[in-house]
C-alpha cells in the first residue's frame, strides 16, 4: 500500500454494538476516546460499560491521540480479502499516556517502525457510515 493512499482502507462499519458506538462516532469527529471510571479514575480500552477495577460507572474521555509502539508485527499473508490490498502492513500495540493499550494499523507502511516509535492517531471513515470512523496510526511527524 502506498503510504499516503488511504483509499485502500475501505472498510464497512462493524455490526452495531452499543458500547462501541461513542468510540466510532468520536473517531468521525477526530477524537480518540477511551473509557475512564467516574469512581476511581481507571482508564480502559476497549469499552466495557463498567470499570474493570471497581465496577464503577465510566464516562468517555478524550485522549491526546498520541502513543508509542509497545510491540508490532508485519503482516505479509492474510486470508481476509479485505486486507489483501494492504499487504504487507504493520499492526502494532500502542501504549497511550492515558494508560491504555490499543491495537492498530500503522502508516506509513514502510516497515521502518520500531518499538518505542511515537505515533499519532488519524481517522478513516467507514465506507457505509460517514458518522463513524476508525483510527489508524501514523509515525509522528509523517503527513
Ligand atoms: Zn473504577
Amino acid at each position: 500500500m502506498n503510504s499516503t493512499d488511504l483509499s485502500r482502507l475501505a472498510f464497512a462499519a462493524p455490526e452495531p454494538q452499543p458500547e462501541w458506538s461513542p468510540f466510532f462516532r468520536g473517531c468521525a469527529e477526530g477524537r480518540l476516546l477511551i473509557e475512564r471510571c467516574s469512581e476511581c479514575g481507571h482508564a480502559q480500552f476497549y469499552p466495557r460499560g463498567r470499570c474493570i477495577r471497581c465496577m464503577g460507572g465510566v464516562a468517555w474521555a478524550e485522549t491526546t491521540g498520541r502513543g508509542r509502539i509497545f510491540s508490532f508485527t508485519i503482516v505479509r499473508v492474510t486470508r481476509d480479502p479485505r486486507f489483501k490490498p494492504l499487504l504487507p502492513y504493520t499492526v502494532a500495540l500502542i501504549d497511550l499516556p492515558e494508560g491504555v493499550r490499543m491495537t492498530g494499523l500503522v502508516l506509513p507502511d514502510d516497515l521502518s517502525v520500531t518499538i518505542g516509535t511515537e505515533v499519532t492517531a488519524g481517522f478513516v471513515s467507514f465506507i457505509d457510515d460517514a458518522q463513524s470512523a476508525f483510527p489508524i496510526w501514523r509515525v509522528s511527524g509523517f503527513r
